[in-house]
Protein backbone atom coordinates (compact mmCIF):
# COMPACT_ATOMS: atom_id res chain seq x y z
CA UNK A 1 0.00 0.00 0.00
CA UNK A 2 1.08 3.72 -0.96
CA UNK A 3 2.65 4.26 2.32
CA UNK A 4 2.25 8.46 1.64
CA UNK A 5 -1.25 7.95 1.26
CA UNK A 6 -1.42 5.88 4.03
CA UNK A 7 -0.27 8.50 6.54
CA UNK A 8 -2.34 10.90 4.78
CA UNK A 9 -5.65 9.22 5.56
CA UNK A 10 -4.33 8.86 8.93
CA UNK A 11 -3.43 12.25 9.31
CA UNK A 12 -7.15 13.03 7.72
CA UNK A 13 -8.89 10.90 10.56
CA UNK A 14 -6.95 12.20 14.05
CA UNK A 15 -7.39 15.61 12.36
CA UNK A 16 -11.30 14.83 12.38
CA UNK A 17 -11.33 13.51 15.72
CA UNK A 18 -9.58 16.28 17.10
CA UNK A 19 -12.00 19.17 15.36
CA UNK A 20 -14.81 17.45 17.48
CA UNK A 21 -13.28 17.28 20.54
CA UNK A 22 -14.97 20.17 21.65
CA UNK A 23 -14.44 21.55 25.60
CA UNK A 24 -11.39 19.17 25.74
CA UNK A 25 -10.41 19.68 29.06
CA UNK A 26 -13.38 21.11 31.31
CA UNK A 27 -16.83 21.04 31.96
CA UNK A 28 -18.59 24.12 30.13
CA UNK A 29 -21.24 23.85 32.70
CA UNK A 30 -21.86 22.28 36.27
CA UNK A 31 -24.73 19.41 34.75
CA UNK A 32 -23.63 19.26 30.62
CA UNK A 33 -19.67 18.93 30.53
CA UNK A 34 -20.23 20.31 26.63
CA UNK A 35 -23.53 21.60 25.52
CA UNK A 36 -22.29 22.27 22.20
CA UNK A 37 -22.26 18.77 21.46
CA UNK A 38 -24.89 16.88 23.97
CA UNK A 39 -27.55 19.50 23.69
CA UNK A 40 -27.30 20.61 20.39
CA UNK A 41 -29.85 19.76 17.34
CA UNK A 42 -29.99 16.16 15.81
CA UNK A 43 -29.30 17.77 12.47
CA UNK A 44 -26.43 19.09 13.78
CA UNK A 45 -25.32 15.72 15.73
CA UNK A 46 -25.56 13.85 12.15
CA UNK A 47 -23.44 16.21 10.38
CA UNK A 48 -21.19 15.37 13.33
CA UNK A 49 -21.33 11.31 12.61
CA UNK A 50 -21.12 12.29 8.96
CA UNK A 51 -17.89 13.69 8.96
CA UNK A 52 -16.45 11.48 11.15
CA UNK A 53 -17.38 8.58 9.23
CA UNK A 54 -16.18 9.60 5.85
CA UNK A 55 -12.55 10.16 7.90
CA UNK A 56 -12.96 6.47 9.37
CA UNK A 57 -14.12 4.66 6.90
CA UNK A 58 -10.67 4.70 3.87
CA UNK A 59 -8.63 4.69 7.57
CA UNK A 60 -10.19 1.53 8.82
CA UNK A 61 -9.94 -0.06 4.83
CA UNK A 62 -5.86 1.14 4.81
CA UNK A 63 -5.73 0.09 8.44
CA UNK A 64 -7.00 -3.24 8.79
CA UNK A 65 -7.44 -6.74 6.99
CA UNK A 66 -10.51 -7.81 8.43
CA UNK A 67 -12.02 -4.73 7.21
CA UNK A 68 -10.04 -4.15 3.74
CA UNK A 69 -11.15 -7.89 3.03
CA UNK A 70 -14.89 -7.24 3.96
CA UNK A 71 -14.67 -4.35 1.83
CA UNK A 72 -13.83 -6.08 -1.28
CA UNK A 73 -15.54 -9.85 -0.31
CA UNK A 74 -18.68 -7.12 -0.27
CA UNK A 75 -18.27 -5.81 -3.81
CA UNK A 76 -17.60 -1.96 -1.46
CA UNK A 77 -15.23 0.86 -1.46
CA UNK A 78 -14.42 3.16 1.09
CA UNK A 79 -16.67 6.05 -0.67
CA UNK A 80 -19.63 3.86 -0.58
CA UNK A 81 -19.83 4.26 3.19
CA UNK A 82 -19.74 8.32 3.42
CA UNK A 83 -22.85 9.14 6.20
CA UNK A 84 -25.09 7.15 8.41
CA UNK A 85 -27.78 6.98 5.27
CA UNK A 86 -25.21 4.59 3.46
CA UNK A 87 -24.38 2.42 6.63
CA UNK A 88 -27.28 -0.04 5.78
CA UNK A 89 -24.96 -0.99 2.64
CA UNK A 90 -22.76 -2.58 5.31
CA UNK A 91 -24.04 -6.17 7.14
CA UNK A 92 -23.29 -6.06 11.01
CA UNK A 93 -20.28 -7.67 11.96
CA UNK A 94 -20.52 -10.30 14.76
CA UNK A 95 -18.32 -11.41 17.34
CA UNK A 96 -18.54 -15.16 16.04
CA UNK A 97 -16.90 -12.92 12.82
CA UNK A 98 -13.99 -11.23 15.08
CA UNK A 99 -12.76 -14.48 16.90
CA UNK A 100 -12.77 -16.95 13.54
CA UNK A 101 -10.12 -13.68 12.33
CA UNK A 102 -8.38 -14.06 15.87
CA UNK A 103 -8.44 -18.11 15.65
CA UNK A 104 -6.97 -17.52 11.75
CA UNK A 105 -4.38 -14.61 12.98
CA UNK A 106 -2.93 -15.18 16.28
CA UNK A 107 -2.80 -13.55 18.71
CA UNK A 108 -4.90 -10.28 18.01
CA UNK A 109 -6.80 -10.76 14.61
CA UNK A 110 -6.78 -7.97 12.44
CA UNK A 111 -10.19 -6.68 13.05
CA UNK A 112 -8.19 -3.53 14.76
CA UNK A 113 -6.13 -0.80 13.60
CA UNK A 114 -3.37 -0.82 15.95
CA UNK A 115 -0.34 -2.17 14.89
CA UNK A 116 3.36 -3.44 16.11
CA UNK A 117 4.41 0.04 15.36
CA UNK A 118 1.48 2.21 16.84
CA UNK A 119 1.91 0.10 19.73
CA UNK A 120 5.71 0.19 20.33
CA UNK A 121 5.59 4.10 19.97
CA UNK A 122 2.22 4.75 22.29
CA UNK A 123 0.61 1.53 23.05
CA UNK A 124 -1.68 1.67 26.47
CA UNK A 125 -3.00 -0.99 27.53
CA UNK A 126 -4.45 -4.52 25.98
CA UNK A 127 -7.90 -5.58 27.59
CA UNK A 128 -10.24 -8.35 26.65
CA UNK A 129 -13.60 -8.81 25.65
CA UNK A 130 -15.52 -9.83 28.95
CA UNK A 131 -18.13 -11.82 27.04
CA UNK A 132 -19.99 -14.89 28.71
CA UNK A 133 -19.52 -16.79 25.25
CA UNK A 134 -16.91 -17.47 23.15
CA UNK A 135 -13.30 -17.47 23.25
CA UNK A 136 -11.68 -13.94 24.40
CA UNK A 137 -10.84 -11.42 21.80
CA UNK A 138 -8.08 -8.83 22.92
CA UNK A 139 -7.99 -5.16 22.34
CA UNK A 140 -5.00 -3.23 22.40
CA UNK A 141 -5.28 0.53 22.76
CA UNK A 142 -3.27 3.52 22.85
CA UNK A 143 -2.81 6.48 25.04
CA UNK A 144 -4.21 9.13 22.31
CA UNK A 145 -7.51 6.35 22.77
CA UNK A 146 -7.24 6.83 26.46
CA UNK A 147 -7.25 10.94 26.07
CA UNK A 148 -10.22 10.61 23.92
CA UNK A 149 -12.12 8.14 26.29
CA UNK A 150 -11.37 10.56 29.32
CA UNK A 151 -12.82 13.03 27.76
CA UNK A 152 -16.10 11.16 27.17
CA UNK A 153 -15.62 9.43 30.32
CA UNK A 154 -15.72 12.47 32.33
CA UNK A 155 -18.37 13.96 30.25
CA UNK A 156 -20.66 11.13 31.26
CA UNK A 157 -19.72 11.29 35.05
CA UNK A 158 -20.63 14.40 34.83
CA UNK A 159 -24.06 13.47 33.62
CA UNK A 160 -24.24 10.72 35.92
CA UNK A 161 -23.92 13.83 39.13
CA UNK A 162 -19.99 12.96 39.36
CA UNK A 163 -19.19 16.33 41.29
CA UNK A 164 -16.44 17.54 43.81
CA UNK A 165 -16.63 16.36 47.53
CA UNK A 166 -17.57 12.62 46.54
CA UNK A 167 -14.83 10.59 46.65
CA UNK A 168 -15.35 7.14 44.49
CA UNK A 169 -14.53 3.70 46.34
CA UNK A 170 -13.06 1.41 43.36
CA UNK A 171 -14.11 -2.16 43.96
CA UNK A 172 -12.52 -3.78 40.74
CA UNK A 173 -10.42 -6.09 40.61
CA UNK A 174 -8.44 -4.11 38.01
CA UNK A 175 -8.37 -7.06 35.58
CA UNK A 176 -8.46 -6.27 31.49
CA UNK A 177 -11.34 -4.97 31.78
CA UNK A 178 -12.80 -1.63 29.93
CA UNK A 179 -15.15 -0.11 32.59
CA UNK A 180 -13.27 0.48 35.23
CA UNK A 181 -9.81 1.77 34.13
CA UNK A 182 -11.51 3.96 31.78
CA UNK A 183 -13.51 5.29 34.76
CA UNK A 184 -10.45 5.37 37.09
CA UNK A 185 -8.63 7.62 33.75
CA UNK A 186 -11.80 9.97 33.71
CA UNK A 187 -11.74 10.51 37.45
CA UNK A 188 -8.40 11.80 37.41
CA UNK A 189 -9.38 14.34 34.28
CA UNK A 190 -12.47 15.48 36.43
CA UNK A 191 -10.63 16.00 39.48
CA UNK A 192 -12.39 13.38 41.62
CA UNK A 193 -10.91 11.48 44.79
CA UNK A 194 -10.38 7.87 44.53
CA UNK A 195 -9.86 4.76 46.81
CA UNK A 196 -8.05 2.04 44.69
CA UNK A 197 -10.00 -1.37 46.10
CA UNK A 198 -8.42 -3.96 44.26
CA UNK A 199 -7.58 -7.38 46.12
CA UNK A 200 -9.84 -7.86 49.17
CA UNK A 201 -12.64 -9.13 50.58
CA UNK A 202 -15.86 -8.02 51.34
CA UNK A 203 -15.27 -7.46 55.32
CA UNK A 204 -12.23 -5.55 54.05
CA UNK A 205 -14.22 -3.12 51.71
CA UNK A 206 -16.86 -3.12 54.28
CA UNK A 207 -14.60 -1.74 56.65
CA UNK A 208 -13.51 0.69 54.17
CA UNK A 209 -17.02 2.23 53.70
CA UNK A 210 -17.44 2.81 57.54
CA UNK A 211 -14.19 4.27 58.24
CA UNK A 212 -13.25 6.64 55.32
CA UNK A 213 -16.80 7.12 54.24
CA UNK A 214 -16.62 7.16 50.18
CA UNK A 215 -20.01 8.64 48.99
CA UNK A 216 -19.80 6.33 45.16
CA UNK A 217 -19.46 2.71 45.41
CA UNK A 218 -18.15 1.54 41.91
CA UNK A 219 -19.01 -2.20 41.82
CA UNK A 220 -21.10 -5.27 40.13
CA UNK A 221 -24.99 -5.11 40.83
CA UNK A 222 -24.24 -8.69 42.45
CA UNK A 223 -21.37 -7.59 44.71
CA UNK A 224 -23.69 -4.20 45.33
CA UNK A 225 -26.07 -6.92 47.02
CA UNK A 226 -23.79 -8.87 48.71
CA UNK A 227 -21.56 -5.78 50.15
CA UNK A 228 -24.74 -4.28 51.90
CA UNK A 229 -25.83 -7.97 53.53
CA UNK A 230 -21.69 -7.85 54.52
CA UNK A 231 -22.64 -4.60 56.18
CA UNK A 232 -25.83 -5.49 58.06
CA UNK A 233 -23.75 -8.61 59.36
CA UNK A 234 -21.54 -6.40 60.79
CA UNK A 235 -23.98 -4.42 62.82
CA UNK A 236 -23.85 -1.67 60.07
CA UNK A 237 -27.01 0.07 58.15
CA UNK A 238 -26.26 0.36 54.65
CA UNK A 239 -28.41 3.42 54.13
CA UNK A 240 -26.47 5.23 57.44
CA UNK A 241 -23.15 5.19 55.26
CA UNK A 242 -22.49 7.93 53.29
CA UNK A 243 -22.80 6.43 50.05
CA UNK A 244 -25.30 8.45 47.76
CA UNK A 245 -24.19 6.80 44.28
CA UNK A 246 -23.54 3.21 43.32
CA UNK A 247 -21.81 2.96 39.83
CA UNK A 248 -23.16 -0.37 39.02
CA UNK A 249 -21.47 -2.62 35.69
CA UNK A 250 -20.90 -5.85 34.35
CA UNK A 251 -24.93 -7.19 34.26
CA UNK A 252 -28.28 -5.30 33.71
CA UNK A 253 -29.55 -3.92 36.93
CA UNK A 254 -31.31 -0.71 36.27
CA UNK A 255 -33.46 -2.00 33.82
CA UNK A 256 -34.73 -4.90 35.73
CA UNK A 257 -37.07 -2.99 38.18
CA UNK A 258 -37.14 -5.47 41.00
CA UNK A 259 -33.23 -5.63 41.06
CA UNK A 260 -33.03 -1.91 41.22
CA UNK A 261 -35.55 -1.30 43.68
CA UNK A 262 -33.39 -3.90 45.53
CA UNK A 263 -30.28 -2.07 45.54
CA UNK A 264 -31.53 0.85 45.89
CA UNK A 265 -33.84 0.36 49.06
CA UNK A 266 -30.95 -1.51 50.82
CA UNK A 267 -28.74 1.60 49.83
CA UNK A 268 -30.66 4.54 50.44
CA UNK A 269 -28.75 5.45 47.30
CA UNK A 270 -29.14 5.74 43.45
CA UNK A 271 -28.04 3.53 40.59
CA UNK A 272 -25.97 4.72 37.90
CA UNK A 273 -24.36 2.98 34.82
CA UNK A 274 -22.59 2.97 32.04
CA UNK A 275 -23.22 0.64 28.90
CA UNK A 276 -20.85 -0.65 26.50
CA UNK A 277 -18.80 -3.01 25.18
CA UNK A 278 -14.64 -3.77 24.80
CA UNK A 279 -15.26 -4.25 21.19
CA UNK A 280 -16.95 -1.10 19.97
CA UNK A 281 -17.32 1.18 22.92
CA UNK A 282 -14.77 0.53 25.05
CA UNK A 283 -15.41 4.36 26.69
CA UNK A 284 -18.77 5.35 27.08
CA UNK A 285 -21.54 4.16 25.32
CA UNK A 286 -24.66 4.80 27.44
CA UNK A 287 -24.92 6.58 30.45
CA UNK A 288 -27.32 7.69 33.27
CA UNK A 289 -28.49 11.65 33.73
CA UNK A 290 -30.59 12.81 35.93
CA UNK A 291 -33.35 12.08 34.40
CA UNK A 292 -33.02 8.43 33.77
CA UNK A 293 -35.26 7.28 36.73
CA UNK A 294 -38.67 9.16 36.05
CA UNK A 295 -41.76 8.76 38.33
CA UNK A 296 -44.06 8.12 35.71
CA UNK A 297 -42.46 5.48 33.24
CA UNK A 298 -39.91 3.50 32.51
CA UNK A 299 -35.92 3.99 33.16
CA UNK A 300 -33.66 4.95 30.65
CA UNK A 301 -29.91 5.92 29.74
CA UNK A 302 -28.31 8.38 26.96
CA UNK A 303 -26.47 7.27 24.14
CA UNK A 304 -23.41 9.03 23.35
CA UNK A 305 -23.95 10.28 19.57
CA UNK A 306 -20.73 12.36 18.92
CA UNK A 307 -18.23 9.27 19.62
CA UNK A 308 -20.72 6.72 18.13
CA UNK A 309 -23.37 6.02 15.52
CA UNK A 310 -25.93 3.72 17.65
CA UNK A 311 -28.60 1.55 15.65
CA UNK A 312 -31.36 -0.91 17.06
CA UNK A 313 -31.64 -3.60 14.35
CA UNK A 314 -33.88 -6.37 13.24
CA UNK A 315 -32.47 -9.68 15.00
CA UNK A 316 -34.22 -11.76 12.28
CA UNK A 317 -32.91 -9.88 9.28
CA UNK A 318 -30.43 -7.21 10.79
CA UNK A 319 -32.55 -4.29 8.98
CA UNK A 320 -32.27 -1.32 10.77
CA UNK A 321 -35.41 -0.08 12.68
CA UNK A 322 -36.95 3.55 13.61
CA UNK A 323 -37.16 5.12 16.96
CA UNK A 324 -39.39 3.11 19.12
CA UNK A 325 -38.84 -0.61 17.34
CA UNK A 326 -37.58 -2.79 20.06
CA UNK A 327 -34.54 -4.17 18.08
CA UNK A 328 -30.69 -5.86 18.72
CA UNK A 329 -28.04 -2.96 19.15
CA UNK A 330 -25.22 -1.74 16.94
CA UNK A 331 -22.16 0.73 17.24
CA UNK A 332 -19.73 2.34 15.04
CA UNK A 333 -17.07 3.51 16.97
CA UNK A 334 -15.93 7.18 16.01
CA UNK A 335 -13.47 7.56 19.06
CA UNK A 336 -10.64 5.38 18.40
CA UNK A 337 -7.46 5.45 16.53
CA UNK A 338 -6.55 1.83 17.93
CA UNK A 339 -9.84 -0.12 17.25
CA UNK A 340 -12.88 1.82 15.45
CA UNK A 341 -15.27 -0.43 14.58
CA UNK A 342 -18.23 -0.51 11.57
CA UNK A 343 -21.67 -1.45 12.48
CA UNK A 344 -20.22 -4.03 15.49
CA UNK A 345 -23.59 -6.11 16.93
CA UNK A 346 -23.49 -5.35 20.61
CA UNK A 347 -26.48 -7.55 20.51
CA UNK A 348 -28.68 -5.82 23.89
CA UNK A 349 -32.37 -5.88 23.41
CA UNK A 350 -33.85 -2.30 23.54
CA UNK A 351 -35.41 0.43 22.15
CA UNK A 352 -34.40 4.13 21.26
CA UNK A 353 -36.11 7.41 21.87
CA UNK A 354 -34.55 10.45 20.06
CA UNK A 355 -36.83 13.28 21.72
CA UNK A 356 -34.99 15.51 23.68
CA UNK A 357 -34.72 14.32 27.50
CA UNK A 358 -35.92 16.18 30.34
CA UNK A 359 -32.37 16.74 31.02
CA UNK A 360 -31.53 18.97 28.66
CA UNK A 361 -29.35 16.57 26.26
CA UNK A 362 -30.43 15.52 22.89
CA UNK A 363 -28.61 12.15 22.22
CA UNK A 364 -31.01 9.29 22.13
CA UNK A 365 -32.29 7.22 25.20
CA UNK A 366 -32.39 3.53 25.08
CA UNK A 367 -35.67 3.23 27.13
CA UNK A 368 -36.14 0.52 29.87
CA UNK A 369 -31.92 0.64 29.41
CA UNK A 370 -30.74 -2.85 28.79
CA UNK A 371 -31.83 -6.38 30.16
CA UNK A 372 -29.02 -8.79 28.65
CA UNK A 373 -27.23 -9.33 25.57
CA UNK A 374 -29.00 -12.19 22.75
CA UNK A 375 -26.47 -14.46 23.36
CA UNK A 376 -27.53 -15.03 26.76
CA UNK A 377 -31.03 -15.89 25.56
CA UNK A 378 -32.36 -18.92 27.78
CA UNK A 379 -34.01 -21.16 25.10
CA UNK A 380 -36.34 -23.71 27.30
CA UNK A 381 -38.73 -25.86 24.50
CA UNK A 382 -38.57 -23.43 22.21
CA UNK A 383 -39.43 -20.28 24.53
CA UNK A 384 -36.84 -17.55 24.49
CA UNK A 385 -36.56 -15.65 27.73
CA UNK A 386 -33.39 -13.56 29.02
CA UNK A 387 -32.06 -14.36 32.87
CA UNK A 388 -32.97 -10.89 33.65
CA UNK A 389 -37.25 -11.92 33.40
CA UNK A 390 -36.42 -14.46 35.96
CA UNK A 391 -34.60 -12.34 37.76
CA UNK A 392 -38.01 -10.34 38.51
CA UNK A 393 -40.20 -13.55 38.49
CA UNK A 394 -37.66 -14.00 41.76
CA UNK A 395 -37.36 -11.05 43.36
CA UNK A 396 -40.92 -10.59 43.27
CA UNK A 397 -41.33 -13.03 45.99
CA UNK A 398 -41.00 -11.26 49.59
CA UNK A 399 -38.13 -11.63 51.65
CA UNK A 400 -36.37 -13.98 49.24
CA UNK A 401 -32.60 -14.20 49.25
CA UNK A 402 -30.37 -12.07 47.08
CA UNK A 403 -28.25 -15.21 45.86
CA UNK A 404 -30.43 -17.86 43.10
CA UNK A 405 -29.39 -20.21 40.56
CA UNK A 406 -31.48 -21.46 37.53
CA UNK A 407 -29.90 -24.90 36.36
CA UNK A 408 -31.38 -26.07 33.02
CA UNK A 409 -31.51 -29.87 32.52
CA UNK A 410 -33.40 -32.51 30.10
CA UNK A 411 -35.44 -35.10 32.17
CA UNK A 412 -35.33 -38.92 31.68
CA UNK A 413 -37.85 -38.46 29.01
CA UNK A 414 -35.70 -35.92 26.89
CA UNK A 415 -37.44 -32.75 27.75
CA UNK A 416 -35.91 -29.55 28.62
CA UNK A 417 -36.52 -28.75 32.12
CA UNK A 418 -35.79 -25.74 34.48
CA UNK A 419 -35.09 -25.57 38.28
CA UNK A 420 -35.00 -22.36 40.01
CA UNK A 421 -33.02 -22.73 43.21
CA UNK A 422 -33.65 -19.64 45.60
CA UNK A 423 -33.01 -18.83 49.33
CA UNK A 424 -35.79 -18.48 51.91
CA UNK A 425 -36.37 -18.49 55.67
CA UNK A 426 -39.42 -20.40 55.60
CA UNK A 427 -37.34 -22.99 53.65
CA UNK A 428 -38.74 -25.32 56.35
CA UNK A 429 -42.65 -24.82 54.86
CA UNK A 430 -41.77 -24.93 51.15
CA UNK A 431 -44.65 -25.33 49.40
CA UNK A 432 -46.12 -22.21 49.32
CA UNK A 433 -42.87 -20.41 48.29
CA UNK A 434 -42.86 -22.96 45.34
CA UNK A 435 -45.86 -22.38 44.47
CA UNK A 436 -45.95 -18.92 44.44
CA UNK A 437 -42.43 -18.94 41.98
CA UNK A 438 -44.21 -20.82 40.04
CA UNK A 439 -47.12 -19.20 39.37
CA UNK A 440 -44.90 -16.27 38.77
CA UNK A 441 -43.12 -17.84 36.48
CA UNK A 442 -46.00 -19.31 34.32
CA UNK A 443 -47.63 -15.67 34.22
CA UNK A 444 -44.54 -13.44 33.44
CA UNK A 445 -42.24 -16.42 31.11
CA UNK A 446 -45.00 -18.72 30.26
CA UNK A 447 -43.23 -21.40 31.20
CA UNK A 448 -43.18 -24.49 34.06
CA UNK A 449 -40.54 -24.40 36.15
CA UNK A 450 -39.30 -26.39 39.18
CA UNK A 451 -38.16 -24.44 42.61
CA UNK A 452 -36.18 -24.99 45.20
CA UNK A 453 -36.33 -23.78 48.54
CA UNK A 454 -32.96 -23.56 50.19
CA UNK A 455 -32.15 -21.99 53.90
CA UNK A 456 -30.47 -18.61 53.55
CA UNK A 457 -26.60 -19.20 53.17
CA UNK A 458 -26.52 -21.84 50.95
CA UNK A 459 -26.04 -20.71 47.72
CA UNK A 460 -22.62 -19.52 46.98
CA UNK A 461 -22.02 -15.97 47.83
CA UNK A 462 -21.08 -13.38 44.36
CA UNK A 463 -17.91 -11.90 44.60
CA UNK A 464 -18.00 -10.37 41.37
CA UNK A 465 -20.05 -11.13 38.74
CA UNK A 466 -23.01 -13.34 39.29
CA UNK A 467 -23.27 -17.24 37.29
CA UNK A 468 -26.87 -17.53 37.75
CA UNK A 469 -27.59 -19.79 34.96
CA UNK A 470 -26.10 -23.74 35.08
CA UNK A 471 -26.99 -25.68 31.52
CA UNK A 472 -26.47 -28.76 32.23
CA UNK A 473 -28.19 -29.99 28.97
CA UNK A 474 -26.20 -31.93 26.26
CA UNK A 475 -25.93 -29.69 23.13
CA UNK A 476 -26.35 -31.10 20.19
ZN1 LIG B 1 -31.19 12.96 30.04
Amino acid sequence: MDRDRQAKTRAAWLETLARYKLDPDHAASAEIWSPRLEACSRDELIAIQNAKLAALVPFLYENSDFYRHRFDRLGLIPSDLRTVADLPRWPVVDKAEMAEDALLHPPYGTYTAMSEDLWAERGWMMFSSSGTTGAPRVFRYSHLDRDYWCWANARALVSMDFRHGDTVFMMTGYGPHVWAWGVQYALAKIGLPTIPGGGMDARARANIIVRFQPTILLCTPSYALHLGRVLQDLGHDPRQTKVRQLFLAGEPAMGIDRTRERIQDLWGARIVEFYGCTEAAPHVGGYSCAASQPKDGPVFAHLMEDIGIWEVVDPETGARLPPRRRGLTVCTSLNSESSPQLRFLVGDYTEFDDRPCACGRTHVRAIGCFTGRADDLINLRGIKMFPGAIEEAVRSLPDVGDEYEIVLSANDAGMDTMMLRIEHPNHGTPDEIRDRLRAEARSRLEVQVDVEVLAPGSLPKTEFKAKRVKDLRVKA
